[in-house]
């Protein structure tokens, strides 16, 4: 089964997915990695960004390999974020790394994180869950992860919210079968917990 995981930037949707995918055996596809491997081609090389989306061979697994090259650290630059939002606004782009990750999704037992995977990768998902978190301490999150100050997070975090909100393809929402689950005020084990009875439910289905 598809476990989707979807919500905004520092939501905590990497941290949760990842420790949810471990507590129940399950693989973990960090779908934001290949936006930003696409992201990082095109700062690197130039190109036309659909044509870089079909052909990179982008595999991800505890590291991020693009074409052969470790990426790992190189996709997490501040300039790659925004590149990879910038990016992700593509049409035929976002065609590409759907395609890619439903051939993956297809076989086995997954927790997929991104923005658009219960709404557009996998619709049929049997668990679905919209991450959210009060904005400012996304940003403390994200800038005790980046070792950089909340203030500069939290105005790229609104620029970004607001791409990916805003984008004509595939914009940033809750399916309308998701749970939402506000993981200010909860550690990542709560969170996990929750997500675990959301499967255990949909198992005994
Ligand atoms: O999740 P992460 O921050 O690594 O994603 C980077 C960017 O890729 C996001 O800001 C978003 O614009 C885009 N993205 C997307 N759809 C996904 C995953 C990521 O549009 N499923």
């Amino acid at each position: 089964m598809v476990v989707a995981i979807d919500g905004p930037a520092g939501a905590g949707k990497s941290t949760v997915a990842r420790a949810t995918a471990k507590a129940l055996g399950f693989k973990y596809l960090d779908s934001g990695a290949m936006y930003r491997a696409v992201a990082l081609a095109l700062l690197e090389q130039g190109g036309a960004a659909s044509d870089r989306a079909r052909e990179l061979d982008i595999v991800i697994g505890e590291r991020v390999l693009c074409s052969g090259r470790d990426v790992t650290e190189a996709i997490r630059a501040p300039e790659v974020s925004e590149g990879a939002s910038r990016v992700a606004t593509n049409e035929k782009v976002r065609a590409a790394l759907a395609d890619k990750q439903r051939a993956l999704l297809a076989d086995g037992d997954w927790v997929a994180e991104g923005r658009d995977i219960g709404t557009v990768v996998a619709p049929e998902a049997p668990v679905k869950v919209y991450l959210v978190a009060d904005p400012a301490q996304r940003a403390r999150r994200r800038a005790v992860e980046l070792g950089t100050d909340a203030e500069t997070v939290l105005r790229d975090q609104a620029l970004r919210d607001a791409q990916d909100e805003g984008r004509e393809h595939s914009p940033l929402k809750p399916a309308e079968d998701a749970v939402e689950v506000d993981t200010t005020h909860l550690t990542v084990e709560q969170v996990v917990e929750r997500i675990a009875g959301l499967v255990r439910a949909a198992q005994a289905r």
